[in-house]
């Protein structure tokens, strides 16, 4: 389960749609172990494959980081097939260092997938685990949180990034 380099803002890969999944094979499984043990690692509660550098639709999510390992969800295809409310929290992503904001999110979310044995997963969430959701659904539609916040917060957010990107400045 290597760890893989997750990439920043700026990279081609994070701001495109991604492919769904057409068959869960061996390679698909061993994506998903690395995109645990990369989350893990970082660490994050959640992690799509775009963010390690595969368009595919799979997602993962654990709010216990590891704690808890009925946490875990592992999603092919995640759909976000129902919302309801508004929530806004404090946001981060591991795709962008050291930037929080709080986009709108659903306080309530429906969503559905495939696990890796082909079968179909339906998840009901609210609070953390609905916007964990919907970031990561966010994700593997080329979507990054930076971009679901004002006009004026993300313009202001963008042109930071985009220093950052130019000077190469991501360490922590
Ligand atoms: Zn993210």
């Amino acid at each position: 389960m290597p760890i893989r380099e997750i990439l920043k803002y700026g990279s081609p890969v994070l701001h495109a749609p991604s492919v769904p999944v057409e068959n869960i094979d061996r390679h698909v499984v061993s994506l998903v172990d690395d995109m645990v043990a990369t989350m893990y690692a970082a660490p994050g509660i959640g992690l799509a494959a775009p963010q390690i550098g595969v368009p595919l639709r799979v997602i993962v999510i654990d709010l216990s980081v590891g704690e808890d390992k009925g946490q875990l969800i592992k999603l092919v295809n995640p759909e976000l097939v129902e919302k309801e409310g508004e929530q806004r929290h404090d946001e981060g992503c591991l795709s962008v260092p050291r930037y929080y904001a709080s986009p709108v999110r659903p306080q309530r979310v429906t969503v559905k997938g495939l696990d890796l044995d082909g079968k179909e997963r339906v998840y009901t969430a609210t609070e953390l685990l609905a916007r964990a959701f919907c970031h990561e659904i966010d994700h593997v539609d080329g979507v990054l949180f930076v971009d679901r916040l004002s006009p004026l917060k993300r313009d202001l957010l963008k042109r930071k990034l985009r220093k950052r990107v130019k000077n190469g400045d991501w360490e922590e």
